[in-house]
């Protein structure tokens, strides 16, 4: 079973203008590996520009479930296809826990994305009190049965798993313990979408790093990368491309 893995960028409320030529060397190394998907998703007031550039996939970090109406601060997905994005994060754990958001929140959030013929990266992650407590697979499996929307096939779904605390921190798991993850994460995919789970991507994001990129790439069931602070520049993001491309 082949899968194109995607390492993508967060760039969380990180960036400027200025900061966008990063972009530009970040393109010359997709397209020096081309057997690797690779996005950057800055902050909503830099996806227009960066995507103006022409040369990477952009994405955006949230978007609203509906398509337009009375909700201040909030951007559609239509919106954010219009700016030239591609792909859409949704979930990610910092939106969980900042803004409350349900499972349920997350998977309308995925189906507005899928609906508007974007890319939606869905996020799921255990805290390190669930994981302590034996908890992680049973965790990560009710944040899939909930956020997941129905039907939703590998063109358009892809999963982060995203231990909480490994984000930022510096920390990561075992390959042991990312492989049993990522192999539960799969198994559950095939009970919600059936044959179509076996091309979901599921990326591993947390503290991904140049020095740790190759051990992560090469687990089983691990398609790519989410990856946060090493993607603010080239110098950090481009080795993580590399070695997804080997991995
Ligand atoms: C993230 O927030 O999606 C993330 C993976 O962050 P970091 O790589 O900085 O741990």
């Amino acid at each position: 079973m082949t899968r194109r893995k995607l390492v993508a960028g967060n760039w969380k409320m990180n960036g400027s203008l200025a900061q966008l030529a990063e972009l530009d060397a970040i393109a010359a190394a997709a397209r020096t590996n081309p057997e690797v998907d690779v996005a950057i998703c800055p902050p909503f007031t830099l996806v227009a520009p960066a995507a103006a550039r022409g040369n990477l996939s952009i994405g955006a970090q949230d978007v609203h479930p509906n398509d337009k109406g009375a909700h201040t601060g909030d951007v559609s997905a239509a919106m954010l296809k219009e700016a030239g994005a591609s792909l859409v994060i949704v979930g990610h754990s910092e939106r969980r826990t900042d803004h409350a958001e349900t499972s349920a929140l997350v998977r309308a959030k995925a189906e507005a994305a899928i609906g508007a013929g974007l890319i939606a990266i869905v996020c799921i992650g255990e805290t390190e009190e669930e994981r302590l407590a034996g908890r992680a697979v049973q965790v990560v499996e009710e944040q899939l049965n909930g956020s997941i929307p129905p039907g939703a096939t590998a063109e358009r779904l892809v999963v982060a798993y995203e231990p909480v605390w490994a984000i930022g921190t510096g920390r990561t798991p075992t390959v042991q313990d990312v492989a049993e993850i990522h192999a539960a994460i799969r198994a559950k995919l095939r009970g919600l979408l059936g044959d179509a789970a076996d091309q979901v991507r599921i990326l591993y994001g947390g503290s991904v790093k140049a020095s740790n990129a190759a051990e992560l790439m090469a687990v089983p069931d691990v398609d790519g990368a989410l990856v946060g602070g090493a993607s603010l520049t080239a110098a950090d993001f481009v080795p993580i491309v590399v070695a997804a491309a080997k991995g």
